[in-house]
C-alpha cells in the first residue's frame, strides 16, 4: 500500500484521522506493515502485507491480530495487552 494512501485513511467508525506507526516499508517505500490508530476512539487497525485490517468490530478475531502485534511490540513502543484492550 502506497504511504500516500495510507496517509488518507480514517477511521471507519468515526471518521477521524489515523496515527501510523510503520513497521516496514518495502524498497518502493510502500507500507507493508504498520499500525494505524484513531485518535478519537483509540481503535487500532494493523497493516498486514500492505493490507489495511479496518473489519467491523464483531468479525475481527483479536486473538490471531495479538501474535502479529507481539511482533511489532518493540517498534510500536507500547504493551500488546494496553493496545489490545482499546
Ligand atoms: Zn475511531
Amino acid at each position: 500500500m502506497k504511504k500516500s494512501l495510507a496517509e488518507k485513511l480514517c477511521c471507519p467508525i468515526d471518521k477521524n484521522d489515523l496515527e501510523m506507526t510503520i513497521i516496514s516499508q518495502n524498497d518502493e517505500g510502500e507500507v507493508i506493515e504498520a499500525l494505524l490508530s484513531c485518535s478519537e476512539c483509540k481503535r487500532y487497525y494493523p497493516v498486514i502485507y500492505g493490507v489495511p485490517i479496518m473489519t467491523p468490530d464483531e468479525y475481527r478475531d483479536k486473538k490471531i491480530e495479538a501474535s502479529t502485534l507481539k511482533r511489532w511490540e518493540k517498534l510500536i513502543g507500547e504493551p500488546v495487552s494496553k493496545i489490545l484492550e482499546r
